[in-house]
C-alpha cells in the first residue's frame, strides 16, 4: 500500500509518469489539474469557478481545491493507497492534507520530486500547447506565472516535506522511459 505525492515544476512530466507509477503500483492516481479541466469542459459548477485561474495559470483557491481533494480521498477506491499529482502545492494545502490524512488515520509515504531546468520546462510546456491544446501552454506570461508560482509557493513546500525525510528526488530530464526507470529505481520497486 503506498500513498504518495509526486511535486514537481509544469512540463516536468508528472503528468505522465503519475500515470505509469500508479499503474505500476496499482494505486489511485488524482490529478487536480484533470479534475479542473475536465469540469471546465463539462461547464460544471466547480468549473466555471475554476477556469480563470487556470486560464490565467494561478492557483485556484485552496478553499475549493481542498474541498475538492477531501471529498475525492474518501472514496473507497483511494483506501488502498492513492498517488496525488499536483496536489499539494503550498503550504497551507500541505498542511490542510495532513489534517485529510489524520482524518483518515493514514500517513504519507513518499513525495517523489522530478526536477527540470527552466529552458529545458519553457520549450516542453509549449511543445504540449501545440500537441494538447491546453490553453495554459500556449503563452508565455501564463507560463512564466505558473513557473514563478512554482518557485515561491510549492518550493517551500517541498523543503518542508524534506524536513521530514519524505522526499525522494529524480532527474526529470530524458526520455519518458529513463525517468520512468530513474523513478521506480528510487521507489524500490
Ligand atoms: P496541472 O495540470 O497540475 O498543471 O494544473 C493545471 C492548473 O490547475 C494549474 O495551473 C492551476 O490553475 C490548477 N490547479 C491544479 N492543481 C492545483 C492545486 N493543487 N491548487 C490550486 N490550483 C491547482
Amino acid at each position: 500500500m503506498t500513498r504518495m505525492l509526486i511535486v514537481g515544476p509544469q512540463g516536468s512530466g508528472k503528468g505522465t509518469q503519475a500515470k505509469l507509477v500508479s499503474e505500476k503500483l496499482g494505486i489511485l492516481a488524482i490529478s487536480t489539474g484533470d479534475i479542473f479541466r475536465a469540469n471546465i469542459k463539462g461547464e460544471t459548477e466547480l468549473g466555471q469557478e475554476a477556469k480563470k485561474f487556470v486560464d490565467a495559470g494561478d492557483l485556484v483557491p485552496d478553499s475549493l481545491t481542498n474541498r475538492l481533494v477531501e471529498d475525492r480521498l474518501s472514496w473507497d477506491d483511494a483506501a488502498d493507497g492513492f498517488l496525488l499529482d499536483g496536489y499539494p502545492r503550498n503550504r497551507t494545502q500541505a498542511a490542510t492534507l495532513d489534517e485529510i490524512l489524520s482524518r483518515l488515520g493514514v500517513d504519507l509515504d513518499v513525495v517523489l520530486e522530478l526536477t527540470a531546468d527552466t529552458d529545458e520546462l519553457t520549450q516542453r510546456l509549449k511543445h504540449r500547447a501545440e500537441t494538447e491544446g491546453r490553453a495554459d501552454d500556449a503563452d508565455e506570461t501564463v507560463i512564466r506565472r505558473r513557473l514563478e508560482l512554482f518557485e515561491n509557493e510549492t518550493r517551500p513546500m517541498i523543503d518542508e516535506y524534506k524536513t521530514r525525510d519524505l522526499v525522494k528526488q529524480v532527474n526529470g530530464l530524458g526520455s519518458v522511459d529513463e525517468v520512468n526507470a530513474r523513478i521506480l529505481k528510487a521507489l524500490n520497486v
